[in-house]
């Protein structure tokens, strides 16, 4: 059995970003930047007033002032501001030259061509300097990072239209089991609705993949041979589920070594042991994971979800690992990592970490709802209410 780090390694090390492809701007919202970004110009490019109001000299001492012109945002003043002068000046027009600050329209009065000051500005007062907000050439978005709606912003002010983003990774999805059925049909006896095809589906168009093709699959030997030949058509990764364990009918495991080479097939990890990692000779990812509807998605999780973010340019692919304190005791597997399902929460001033519930591998209630997976290393001894244990945040954060 692999450790879960030595599994991890062995995925990730066969893992390398997509190519690069170039999107509109406005389709760019959660893709990965493959190059940095730039900015083009400084910003503001000219000296700009943050307020509506008179651009005058500070040096003037003078409480009313002759206003010569107005400049509205977009527009340039083309007359020198100077002593007992003004130039009436609206938000982020350029300020005039000869002046050096603007006082606010609120503190002024204006009566036909004299502006009257209640105070004096002093030096700079009201104006932003070129390169306040983007110095020309600074970097407003790195490679691997997600596009969020502040970087489509950053993208938008430095001009780039079309953005450079790591093409999505393509997903093949392969539910196997005689006993597995429609979600639409009435599981005759003894059978199960198909429940895996669509959480893995669904978990890995949450990590920035595309689904570009999905069955289910008798346990038949040339049949499932078959479907992972057209899969692996159309496919950066083929995911299956079920037909990895010990069982006469599990035939996922022979098939994966014919068709790659396998890295390892059996993990020191519970729920999912016989997790199976495979390459094929063109480089593509063969994730053959357990049955259980909880062992898939947890698998899923820990070892294929960080190889789509890598695989989609993240640079940051891992989880936030953070300390809870467990409410009840836990009786740790005398051999395996294990991952058990928490909604962690923040209560008197740290974070704790309540059960899901039984922790069934078939009970997918045990993840839904799950904010959080224990870590909890192999042991003998039980470990009391109030320890401290590491803890996987299922969140977005970069802590
Ligand atoms: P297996 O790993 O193929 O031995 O499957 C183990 C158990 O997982 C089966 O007995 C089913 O109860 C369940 N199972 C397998 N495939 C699915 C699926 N696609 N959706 C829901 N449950 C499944
Ligand atoms: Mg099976």
């Amino acid at each position: 059995m692999v450790p879960v780090p030595d599994a991890l390694a062995a995925i990730l090390e066969r893992t390398t970003a997509l190519p690069t492809e170039s999107v509109p701007l406005v389709e760019a919202l959660g893709r990965v930047l493959a190059r940095e970004v730039a900015a083009d110009a400084d910003l503001p490019g000219l000296p700009r007033s943050s307020v509506d109001g008179y651009a005058v000299r500070s040096a003037d001492s003078a409480p009313d002032r002759r206003v010569l012109a107005e400049v509205t945002a977009g527009r340039l003043a083309h007359t020198q501001v100077g002593s007992g002068e003004a130039v009436a000046i609206m938000t982020g027009g350029t300020i005039p030259q000869g002046a050096d600050a603007v006082v606010m329209v609120e503190d002024t009065d204006h009566a036909g061509e004299v502006v009257r000051l209640h105070r004096l500005p002093h030096a700079a007062e009201n104006i932003h300097p070129p390169g306040m907000d983007l110095v020309r050439g600074q970097v407003v978005a790195r490679a691997g990072e997600r596009i969020g709606p502040s970087e489509v912003g950053l993208l938008a002010s430095v001009g780039a239209s079309e953005v450079p983003v790591v093409r999505r990774p393509r997903v093949a999805i392969l539910a196997t089991g005689d006993e597995v059925v429609e979600p639409w049909e009435t599981p005759p006896p003894g059978a199960v609705r198909d429940s895996n095809r669509y959480a893995l589906m669904a978990s890995a168009q949450a990590a920035g993949a595309t689904v570009v093709w999905h069955r289910h699959g008798r346990d038949d030997e040339a049949l499932l041979a078959s479907l992972v030949r057209e899969a692996l058509e159309v496919c950066d990764v083929l995911i299956t589920s079920g037909g990895v364990s010990m069982g006469t009918r599990d035939l996922m495991k022979p098939l994966l070594e014919r068709t790659g080479t396998v890295h390892f097939g059996r993990v020191s990890f519970k729920p999912g042991k016989p997790l199976t990692f495979a390459t094929t000779a063109a480089g593509q990812l063969l994730f053959g994971l357990p049955g259980f509807p909880v062992s898939s998605l947890v698998t899923f999780e820990v070892f294929v979800r960080p190889a789509l973010l890598k695989l989609g340019g993240h640079h940051r692919v891992l989880r936030p690992r953070v300390q809870a304190r467990i409410v009840q005791p836990l009786r740790p597997d005398p051999l395996r990592l294990e991952y058990q399902r928490v909604r962690v929460r923040w209560e008197d001033g740290e974070l704790v970490a309540h059960s899901t519930g039984l922790q069934a591998s078939s009970r997918l209630l045990s993840i839904a709802g799950a904010n959080g997976l224990l870590e909890i290393e192999p042991g003998t001894v039980v470990l009391p209410a109030g320890t401290r244990i590491p803890t996987l945040l299922l969140v977005d954060l970069d802590l």
